[in-house]
């Protein structure tokens, strides 16, 4: 094992930047998110961009978003009525080609939610190397609450309101949390209505038979059990004899927890909206994600005993995957943990005050802009397939992830030994490093 391993490496005492004030053009609306996400992301940046001692000007340049929209999306309801929502499309960089990412369709979604993801996209999509910039998109809504019809009404309002922004060579939606194939479809049929002929590249997660590339489903838990099984390896640990526990059960978690499961391990805690279930033996997945087709929640699955969901985060497994939203390991918490492997399947689950503490604790954490980049990696593939009009197999797709993820995981865990920093400094020091010698090489017109 290399000398100076992240996750063995006892933390000096860190000097710790004050917190900046928010950026966000609209203070957030709802309070009950604890922490400004979009805060978080510039302190990860301000912490990697100290290390590599980089011109001022050009990292003030790339930290912040290009250009964010707010949209009032009047929507006839099913009842005749018309209700307005807010959305939000936010653009954070473009220096390394179109805006990337996904909408999210969610009742907390707020414009500093949305700047921090667009910001993860820009340095997800640096860290797998892949020629996109950052973007994200957010509506306002609750999605379960909405009939097909008025989801379908809605969608096709965004993507109409905001056309102006979307293209395959600008800005290229795709899934998140509350959306996902069948919203995909009703964007691309929106832009390409408009623009008078089909463009299935203006939108990735796409079902196969409009353009979708196969595998993309799957894409972003595969990619979160490769990391695990790469960090595993970099621990020395067999994962036939190791426990997980998994925060969230909806794509990244449930895909994730079978194909750890299929790797031998035992998932022993899973939680969803509505609550945790544990089986100190190993919770049967495959039955699970067929009980979850049906009823919707794996709360009453038989064979597990109900707990407290904060237990899912703090139970004592070897790999930990919290796949839900932000903010969800913070100081509070962050010591209770006691898993060796975290992977990061949602975006922002950690807050920085709680990466010190796990850092600290030598707990190895794989970083959500590397953990969860499966997911973009292959919408970059269906993109790519759709430009060429040609479509690869499933093999083909699994394959190219396969070697995409190996690769970064290697890159980051170099930066990290090197430099001796945790996996998510390595990962924004090789994005910033990345996205600054495009902008140096592009130079900012005038
Ligand atoms: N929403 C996903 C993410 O956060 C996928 C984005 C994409 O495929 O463009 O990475």
């Amino acid at each position: 094992m290399p000398k100076k391993d992240p996750a063995q490496r006892v933390k000096k005492k860190t000097t710790e930047r004050k917190p900046r004030p928010p950026r966000s053009l609209v203070q957030r609306k709802n309070t009950s998110l604890p922490i400004s996400v979009f805060e978080n992301v510039m302190k990860q940046f301000d912490t990697a961009a100290e290390k590599l001692h980089l011109d001022k000007s050009i990292l003030n340049f790339i930290k912040v978003p290009r250009r964010c929209t707010i949209v009032n999306l009047p929507v006839k309801m099913d009842d005749g009525s018309h209700r307005m929502f807010t959305a939000y499309r936010v653009q954070h960089s473009i220096a390394r080609g179109p805006a990337k990412g996904g909408i999210r369709f969610h009742p907390d979604v707020t414009l500093d939610e949305v700047q921090a993801l667009a910001s993860w996209m820009t340095w997800k999509c640096a860290v797998v190397n892949i020629p996109f910039g950052g973007g994200k998109g957010g509506i306002v809504c609750d999605p379960f609450k909405l009939s097909p019809s008025e989801l379908e009404r809605l969608t096709r309002r965004y993507a109409a309101d905001c056309s102006d922004l979307f293209g395959p060579d600008s800005d290229v939606p795709a899934p998140d949390v509350g959306s996902g194939p069948q919203v995909m479809s009703w964007f691309m049929d929106t832009y390409s209505m408009r623009v008078g002929h089909s463009v299935p590249g203006v939108v990735t997660g796409k079902p196969p038979v409009l353009g979708g590339s196969r595998g993309r489903v799957e894409a972003t838990g595969r990619g979160v059990v490769i990391c695990v099984r790469e960090a595993a390896k970099h621990l020395g640990k067999h994962l036939d004899s190791c426990t997980a526990s998994v925060q969230g059960f909806g794509n990244v978690g449930s895909i994730s927890a079978r194909l750890l499961h299929e790797l031998g391990v035992k998932v022993t805690h899973i939680s969803d909206v509505h609550g945790a279930i544990h089986n100190p033996n190993g919770i049967d997945i495959l039955n699970l994600i067929k009980y979850v087709e049906a009823k919707k929640t794996i709360v009453g699955f038989p064979d597990t005993e109900k707990i407290d969901p904060a237990k899912v985060l703090t139970a004592k497994v070897d790999i930990l995957i919290p796949a839900a939203l932000e903010n969800q390991i913070t100081k509070k918490n962050a010591r209770q943990i006691k898993c060796k492997i975290l992977a990061e399947g949602a975006n922002g689950p950690t807050t920085p005050e709680a990466d010190v503490i796990l850092d600290k604790k030598g707990i190895l954490v794989v970083p959500d802009i590397l953990a969860n980049a499966g997911g973009v990696t292959v919408s970059y593939f269906e993109w790519v397939q759709n430009r060429i009009g040609y479509f690869w197999s499933e093999e083909e797709v699994n394959r190219r992830l396969e070697e995409k993820m190996v690769t970064s995981f290697d890159d980051v865990m170099r930066v990290a030994i090197k430099h001796d920093v945790s996996m998510r400094i390595a990962a924004f020091m090789l994005a910033i490093t990345r996205v600054v010698e495009v902008v140096q090489l592009r130079g900012i017109y005038a």
